[in-house]
């Protein structure tokens, strides 16, 4: 790991769902990406500007629209490659049809251009990421882990978890997706999809579906 300079880490709280979109930003390379631009377009390009930083991609955790609503003003603006796992590109075609079911407008995101797989890496300036495949919440759900950081998406929250009773949700493997996330360091910083951001270990101590008391919906019967 490259050592000098610093991470720079926003939260972004956009949209009626009040999704967590986070602005990662080298400022030494001069590069900036965005997971899960959601909603507010214009907010996110500014806080962009603002750094400083050149956008050069977008991560995607996982295609709900609350978490890439976003995508097709921001491509239209700065044409970055958006990257998203495959298995979440029928989430992702259906963004604006979900939006209506909830009597919200989401404009059909373009793209993706890139895939996310297991075990593969992404980049930001000197930063590089594992990406986890943590399906459950949705199939090609992905964490992006690294520099002591986890961004966990809808996988894991603040004293939650995302929900399993969704279109392609999957119970039993969001109940795998959580034992893999605790193998993480404790002082591991959780960005998630939604809510404060938290640690490994404080939610192996006080998350009751960390801690085994509750299980993701529809997961009960696991024996
Ligand atoms: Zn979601
Ligand atoms: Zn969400």
């Amino acid at each position: 790991m490259s050592n000098g300079g610093t991470l720079r880490i926003q939260q972004l709280t956009v949209g009626p769902l009040e999704e967590n979109c986070w602005l990662l930003a080298d400022p030494e390379s001069g590069k900036a990406i965005l997971v899960d631009p959601g909603d507010e377009a214009d907010r996110l390009l500014a806080a962009v500007d603002a750094s400083g930083c050149t956008l050069e991609a977008i991560w995607l955790t996982h295609a709900h629209f609350d978490h890439v609503g976003a995508i097709a003003s921001i491509v239209r603006a700065r044409a970055v490659p958006v990257w998203l796992h495959p298995l979440d590109l029928p989430l992702y075609g259906a963004a604006a049809s979900s939006a209506a079911r909830w009597g919200l407008q989401v404009e059909t995101p373009t793209g993706p251009t890139e895939e996310l797989v297991d075990g593969a890496t992404v980049t930001l300036g000197r930063f590089t990421f594992d990406v986890w495949h943590v399906p459950g919440h949705a199939p090609g759900h992905v964490a992006f882990i690294g520099h002591g950081l986890c961004v966990s998406g809808d996988l894991l929250f603040a004293g939650s978890i995302g929900r399993t009773d969704l279109p392609l949700c999957d119970p039993r493997a969001m109940q795998d997706s959580l034992m893999r996330i605790t193998t993480l360091d404790d002082g591991t910083r959780v960005l998630p999809g939604h809510g404060v951001t938290t640690t490994i270990g404080q939610e192996r101590l006080s998350n009751p579906f960390l801690r085994g008391v509750a299980r993701p919906i529809g997961a009960q019967s696991r024996r």
